[in-house]
């Protein structure tokens, strides 16, 4: 691959990119960042951009790099300008979406970390033109062999409160929905992960890039398997490697791997591998699984309340569990809402976060 555009490229997801770019003498086009100023200009200092856009006009200044965009418009306006095929969109939440849509207008290819983009507006995307960025869907590529597959199921660890007690988790801090078993990640996926939310974008991540229905997610809490593949033939494969996000992103970025990214799975070391269902009494959002699934429009209603149940969890006005009832309770709301136009998404993103942060 001759270069990329990076967005989030001082995110977890961005970090480990560099490191693949850098082992396979990928050169970096665009660097995009949100705050991070001092992380991105040592990743200036090394990659030696073209392009460069951050978050806010404020923080230009500090930016070592002679040509700075800024905000929104700015990353828009360095996807126009850059020349790479491929745009790796590793920003977190709704800010993705845009990018995804310009770049895939644009006639690239995104490795899309950035789920929100599909949980969003999946009906809106050229999917021909994704490839993702994440452990199960990437573990569900490996496994499909062209073989017809009768249900797919990708694992979730439980998250950082899988052990407590319900009533406990009801006062669980932000903190501690933060201290995930398994996987080091941007805090907004941890918490996603704590609440079960994250499964639930992931299932219809791969709705809309497997074009399937049948789709489930069961707790694996080593986080040793990542995706399984019931065939017809009554046969079920499973897909085993190691907690980092190196494989999936060297495969977005090279299509083939054939050289040691992680070590090899510890057969004998591993000790009991088990699977557990998700249960609702825990996870309260699993209750819409299905029909959310079966009306995959209205992840737009999910994301938006969600990123804004997220905040007031972090400003401590609303509980663990509060963020679920948030959810729950906009999403009853919204339930006939049926966008026909990423236009109409974009303004049943807007309604929602009034709704959901208006004074009660
Ligand atoms: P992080 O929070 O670690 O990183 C987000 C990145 O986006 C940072 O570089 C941040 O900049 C940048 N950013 C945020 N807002 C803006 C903005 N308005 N303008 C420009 N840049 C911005 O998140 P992750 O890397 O964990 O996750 C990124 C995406 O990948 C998410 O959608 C997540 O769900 C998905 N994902 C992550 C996995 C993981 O292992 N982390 C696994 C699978 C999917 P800064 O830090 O400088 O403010």
């Amino acid at each position: 691959m001759s270069s990329i555009v990076l967005l989030g490229s001082t995110g977890s997801i961005g970090v480990n990119t560099l490191l693949i770019a850098q082992r396979y003498a990928i050169r970096v086009e665009a660097l995009v960042a949100g705050n991070n100023i001092d992380l991105l200009n040592q990743q200036i200092a090394l990659h030696k951009p073209t392009l460069v856009a951050i978050a806010n006009e404020a923080d230009r200044g500090r930016v070592n790099h002679p040509h700075v965009l800024c905000g929104s418009a700015g990353i828009l306006a360095l996807l126009e300008r850059s020349q790479s095929p491929t745009v790796v969109n590793a920003l977190v939440g709704y800010a993705g979406l845009a990018p995804t849509l310009k770049a895939t207008a644009l006639g690239k290819r995104v490795a899309l970390a950035n789920k929100e983009s599909l949980v969003v507006a999946g009906k809106f995307i050229d999917i021909s033109r994704i490839t993702p960025i994440d452990s199960e869907h990437f573990g569900l590529w490996y496994l499909l062999n062209q073989r017809p597959a009768s249900k797919l199921y990708i694992t979730a660890s439980g998250g950082a409160l899988r052990e407590w007690e319900i009533e406990t988790m009801r006062h669980a801090s932000y903190a501690q929905a933060l201290n995930h078993p398994n996987w080091s990640m941007g805090d907004k996926i941890t918490i996603d992960s704590a609440t079960m939310t994250n499964k639930l974008f992931e299932l219809l991540e791969a709705k809309w890039l497997f074009d399937t229905d049948q789709i489930d997610a069961v707790i694996e809490k080593k986080s040793i398997i990542h995706a399984l593949v019931e065939f017809a033939d009554g046969s079920t494969t499973a897909h085993f490697a190691g907690v980092d996000m190196k494989l999936p992103i060297a495969f977005a970025l090279r299509g083939e791997v054939s050289e040691p990214i992680l070590p090899p799975t510890d057969l004998l070391g591993m000790g009991a591998v088990e699977f557990l269902p998700i249960e609702e009494s825990r996870y309260p959002i699993w209750s819409i699984k299905e029909e959310i699934l079966a009306k995959p429009h209205l992840g737009v209603v999910i994301n938006a309340v969600n990123e804004e149940a997220i905040d007031a969890f972090r400003r401590g006005a609303c509980s663990f569990f509060g963020m679920s009832e948030m959810v729950l309770d906009a999403y009853k709301h919204f339930e006939r809402v049926d966008p026909h136009s990423i236009e109409e998404v974009v303004a049943i993103d807007q309604e929602v976060r009034a709704y959901v942060t208006q004074p009660r």
